[in-house]
């Protein structure tokens, strides 16, 4: 059963098609002139990272930036050498908490792009992200082509997600990334006005689901790497997680510092403008 569980998940995160009537466990609407109350997660308790008590109280849509924000980012432009690592997909019960010692062990921050369908198998996994510092952007819950979506649908979508998310972690995603890079313009500029998310792209894919190898995926995500980058990847395949120590320490040694994508994009020293490159892959 244990070696065949990853397979099932990639088979049911990949046919899977239902959005859950509901997931929330807490409102992200307040009363009239309330405080948002959060119930603190259980599973939070002996775990380092923050105290509940320093998590800022949420605002239901645009969170706070403190620059004028782009509606797209592949990378950003800064003079310090940061990247982003992003982990797309999971969280998976075996690949994740391994990745999460991984990362601890380097005192490394990363974004989760966590799909709706794998959360509520491992939630406590969300946790254990926010308590460790890590940032958790919106996948959908589906996992489906956005581009192919109605405005309905897709703001079904990420409207589950975000309520999940924020249920599971009392922390609300603040960006976005579309299944295999596929958006439209206009949906865009309606998840930047529903959520105040800008869609996050990457500036290098190893394509490490089609499984090169540990070694390729290393030697792809290093020597695409350049200050202000976006390095996508998956934690729901094995081999891309035994492929992070060497990947890592390579990046480490060579001066890079990780962040989080929002803080990436606090650091982007370019003038804001819209991009114009649409992606329509539909594989990752
Ligand atoms: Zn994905």
């Amino acid at each position: 059963m244990k070696a065949v569980l990853p397979t099932l998940l990639s088979l049911l995160l990949l046919s899977a098609c239902q959005v859950p009537s509901s997931v929330s466990k807490t409102s992200a609407t307040s009363p009239a002139g309330d405080e948002l109350k959060i119930a603190l997660p259980p599973l939070l308790v002996g775990l380092e990272g923050p105290t509940w008590d320093e998590v800022q109280p949420v605002e239901e849509k645009f969170p706070g930036w403190s620059r004028p924000i782009d509606n797209t980012y592949t990378r950003v432009t800064t003079s310090r050498r940061v990247l982003a690592i992003t982990f797309d997909d999971g969280p998976h019960p075996e690949n994740t908490p391994r990745l999460l010692d991984m990362l601890k062990e380097r005192d490394i921050k990363a974004t989760f792009y966590a799909v709706g369908n794998m959360v509520k198998y491992s939630p406590h996994l969300l946790r254990r992200m926010i308590a460790e510092g890590h940032e958790i952007g919106n996948h959908t819950v589906s996992h489906g082509n956005l581009a192919r979506m109605s405005d309905e649908s897709l703001l079904k979508e990420l409207r589950t997600a975000h309520e999940q998310i924020l249920a599971e972690t009392g922390v609300p995603p603040r960006t976005m990334r579309p299944p295999g890079g596929a958006i439209k313009k206009s949906q865009k500029e309606l998840m930047m006005d529903e959520f105040g998310y800008p869609t996050v792209l990457w500036s290098v894919d190893p394509e490490d689901w089609k499984r090169p190898g540990p070694s390729v995926v290393t030697s792809r995500l290093v020597n695409g790497a350049s200050p202000g980058g976006i390095l996508l990847v998956h934690d729901l395949h094995k081999p891309t997680v035994d492929a992070m120590p060497a990947t890592l320490d390579q990046l480490l040694a060579q001066g890079y510092e990780f962040v989080t994508v929002t803080e990436l994009i606090e650091l982007d020293e370019k003038p804001s403008e819209t991009p114009s490159d649409e992606r329509t892959e539909d594989r990752r």
